[in-house]
């Protein structure tokens, strides 16, 4: 195969690869553990499992304890068991699990960015791909790449994000020339891992099966780059204005552009999933990234560097950033979806409104200009431009004057409101989703946000 012919000589050329041993656990076992892992408690870890196929349905952070840390390798095998991948496309069960483990251990010890957010992300894929709407709609192939790509897309990850990159002419941002730094060096490294003995899985694949794989994967990982999402939400609201629904109602896709825009922006849901998920969760996610941001300030405080948005520990409001990231972020994009697959999202957009107001109820009382804050979460923040006019603020007068403990007022529905990504940012990106969005008749109304409507 044209993959195994594209072999290094040497290995370890590309950076984030280190030599890894512990997958050859595999070669040592007479038989599969029931979840791909070795554990002492099984009947414990089938528990945690049985709500595999429900949104919010596991704790991943039990799963890891369970699982000795292979949150990823186990949920990734439960999922391909339940979808039957194995007998689909002849998988082998050993090389499946040799290159999940051995991928497991590229993601780094970091508060977010890790392999349980990866592990998260693989299971909300795998819910969203079940959504009655795209009942039979994609192709086993395509969701074996969705799959694949869900467990590969933040390998590596250095929590640094890209913008910290660029700035400081990191290795990887001038491999990468500033474009997708990190997913693409996700990419690389998911890939690169394939090569390794044992690994490759997908050994027997037709050549057009492998580049077809390959390709979604890319597509879909290059996704998650948080400055291609207002494009991406642009693309998502002409899919739903356009969109055809067989009188079964399922959706009908019939060209490659259309099937990867609705895989791209089911993966970006999935990475962005954090605030729609039970509220313990929620919490526990949103301590991790917040940690993980501070790291980042600490690096560049300590580097006399500027501060970078959202990562000042000591000067962003958690809960406040919280409301607006729902607010002008996440609510657009998971409203956009629920039309998208209507009736199937609705659950997920109930439980984000119940987030949005615990959040909302832990604002303090006195109001700063929204200016100054930024949104967090996910992989990104966004703030809503610099005005400082009063009535610009974040906050309406009705708020100001009946609430002891004042919100953030949703996004306004006029042209005001900008949309502006702070920490991934990418100027060129964001102009070219305004452009987008101004020129299409169909997505006029991507910035008249129907967040405006309550949650
Ligand atoms: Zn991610």
């Amino acid at each position: 195969m044209a993959h195994i012919v594209q072999k290094l000589t040497d290995f370890y050329l590309l950076p984030g690869i280190k030599h890894c041993s512990r997958h050859k656990e595999t070669s040592k076992w007479r038989k599969i553990p029931m979840f791909g892992v070795e554990v002492s408690n099984e009947n414990a870890l089938a528990r945690e499992l049985e709500r595999i196929d429900e949104w919010g349905g596991v704790d991943i952070f039990k799963i890891a304890e369970i699982s000795n840390n292979r949150p990823l390798t186990c949920v990734m095998y439960t999922i391909c068991q339940k979808r039957d991948m194995f007998s689909k496309f002849k998988l082998s069960p050993d090389k499946f699990l040799a290159y999940m483990m051995t991928l497991e251990d590229h993601y780094r010890d970091i508060p977010y960015h890790n392999s349980l957010h990866s592990a998260d992300v693989a299971q909300s894929v795998h819910i969203l791909l079940s959504s009655d709407a795209l009942d039979s709609v994609f192709s086993e192939l395509e969701i074996l790449a969705a799959l694949i790509a869900s467990a590969m897309h933040d390998v590596d990850h250095p929590g640094l994000n890209n913008q910290y990159q660029c700035n400081n002419s990191s290795e990887l941002a001038l491999m990468y020339n500033d474009e997708s730094v990190l997913e693409n060096h996700h990419l690389a490294v998911g890939f690169k891992l394939l090569q390794q003995d044992q690994c490759d899985l997908f050994d027997h694949f037709t050549q057009k099966q492998w580049q077809s794989l390959r390709k979604i994967v890319i597509d879909m990982v290059l996704a998650t780059d948080m400055s291609k999402h207002m494009t991406l939400l642009a693309s998502l609201k002409t899919m739903v204005e356009t969109k055809k629904v067989a009188s079964s109602g399922v959706l009908m896709l019939d060209n490659y552009t259309d099937r990867v825009q609705v895989l791209q922006n089911l993966m970006h849901c999935a990475d962005l999933s954090n605030p729609a998920k039970p509220i313990e969760m929620y919490k526990k996610w949103n301590e991790r990234i917040m940690d993980e941001y501070w790291m980042q300030g600490d690096v560049e405080r300590a580097a006399g560097l500027e501060i970078s948005p959202m990562c000042d520990r000591n000067n962003t409001s958690v809960e406040k950033s919280q409301v607006m990231f729902i607010d002008f972020v996440v609510h657009p994009l998971f409203e956009t979806w629920a039309d998208l697959v209507n009736p199937c999202a609705q659950e997920v957009i109930n439980e984000l409104a119940t987030n949005r107001e615990y959040y909302a109820s832990l604002v303090p009382s006195s109001p700063s200009p929204v200016g100054d804050e930024e949104a967090s979460n996910g992989d990104i923040s966004a703030d809503v431009g610099s005005s400082t006019d009063t009535a610009e603020d974040g906050f309406t007068d009705e708020e100001t004057e009946c609430c002891s403990t004042p919100v953030p007022s949703r996004p306004r529905c006029d042209n005001r409101f900008q949309f502006q990504m702070s920490l991934d940012d990418d100027p060129a990106d964001l102009i070219d989703a305004e452009q987008t969005a101004n020129s299409q008749t169909a997505t006029k109304n991507v910035l008249k946000s129907k967040s405006s409507k309550n949650l």
